[in-house]
């Protein structure tokens, strides 16, 4: 898996600040794993390595070589790339399993026919005899020796081929949880990536009017730096929530990097999606989000938005950015505002 790291140099000098004395303090030597782990942790983008380190942190636990390359592996290699290798090796077992059961009733079969063909040889020379009788015993024996060893082959076919679908449940949803934002429950970058290339690519596309939002909380450093990460993460999550209870039907919110969201909203003009950009702004900008801990309110939590219409058979990159040139327009301008930038226009300010 690529990881995309967009922190400017001075930001990355920062936490490289933090990071040394970090490798300095635990016993992994320092290589790019361990360096990679404590870029991350500090970095502030990898919530759930966070979790796990932090209480271990407080704990006063020195990390050994090991610990760095398990957070590594669980944290930083992508959990659904090592669930899939997991699950794509229990399905080869299976397979083998099952075709060595085949084998083994081959193998019982063809002794069943030898034995059978020995039976026939002696009832040709036995005529009317009585001797029949126990060799009617001993095929009909043979016949139910046979019947078990298939039956017991159905048996084990069956609970393979249930195994194997559960797997294959588990797989789907492993590919479907690498698609969704485990702080959030939005999908992530990949899962926008994917629906925007959907609905382009879509038979409907020409549908009038999709149009995109990119929303970014304002001055975001702020809060984690005044309240730290844990609220930070809180306030990230009441802004989802916000732009999640805004949205219907087709739309599609995901978090689209730390504390960058974007909005996609197909079959709507430019003006409706401006007049919904302004909307969630000002209601993100009258919410109150307090600490768990103190009960004290994080003061003004504002996000500034960008908006676009797609133009008819543009590349959606060319969309995305110019969503985001009029983000960017909306920060120069003073932050907690709403900007459009339709298809070859600068950027306007809607409020
Ligand atoms: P601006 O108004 O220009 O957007 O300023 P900003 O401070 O919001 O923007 P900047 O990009 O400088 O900082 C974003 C910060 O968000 C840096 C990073 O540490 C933090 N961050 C990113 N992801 C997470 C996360 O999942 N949780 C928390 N708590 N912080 C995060
Ligand atoms: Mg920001
Ligand atoms: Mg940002």
């Amino acid at each position: 898996m690529t990881r995309k790291y967009e922190e400017t140099k001075a930001a990355s000098g920062e936490i490289l600040r933090m990071v040394v004395p970090a490798m300095a303090g635990h016993n992994a030597a320092c290589h790019p794993i361990s360096y990679t782990v404590w870029y991350e942790y500090f970095s502030g983008r990898n919530p759930r390595l966070r979790a796990e380190l932090d209480p271990r942190l407080q704990r006063g636990e020195i990390l050994e070589e090991g610990d760095i390359a398990q957070l590594f592996e669980r944290h930083l290699t992508g959990p659904h790339e090592t669930t899939v290798r997991r699950l794509c090796e229990e399905l080869r077992q299976l397979a083998g399993e099952i075709s060595a059961s085949a084998r083994q009733a081959g193998a019982e079969a063809g002794e069943y026919a030898q034995s059978l063909d020995a039976a026939g040889q002696r009832l040709e020379t036995l005529g009317e005899h009585p001797e029949l009788e126990p060799l009617i015993r001993e095929l009909l024996e043979g016949a139910a020796r046979m019947r078990r060893s298939v039956g017991t082959l159905e048996d084990r076919l069956a609970a393979s081929g249930r195994q194997i679908n559960e797997l294959r449940e588990a797989l789907a949803q492993a590919q479907n949880e690498a698609l969704i934002d485990p702080l959030t429950g939005l999908v992530n970058r990949r899962g926008f990536d994917s629906a925007l290339h959907d609905l382009i690519e879509s038979p409907r596309t020409g549908e009038a009017g999709t149009c995109l939002l990119m929303v970014d909380i304002d001055h975001f450093k702020r809060i984690n730096d005044a309240h730290g990460h844990l609220v930070g993460d809180k306030v990230i999550r009441a802004v989802a929530q916000v732009l999640k209870n805004g949205v219907k039907g087709r739309d599609t919110v995901a978090r689209y990097g730390g504390e960058e969201f974007s909005v996609l909203l197909p079959a709507t003009p430019l003006a409706g999606a401006c007049a919904l950009a302004e909307q969630l702004r000002v209601t993100v900008e009258r919410g109150r989000i307090r600490r768990a801990d103190n009960g004290e309110a994080v003061a003004s939590v504002t996000i500034s938005i960008g908006v676009t219409a797609l133009h008819a058979g543009e590349p959606f990159e060319e969309f995305v950015q110019r969503a985001d040139a009029a983000l960017y327009a909306s920060k120069q301008n003073g932050r907690n505002r709403v900007t459009a930038r339709p298809f070859g226009a600068s950027s306007a300010a809607v409020a």
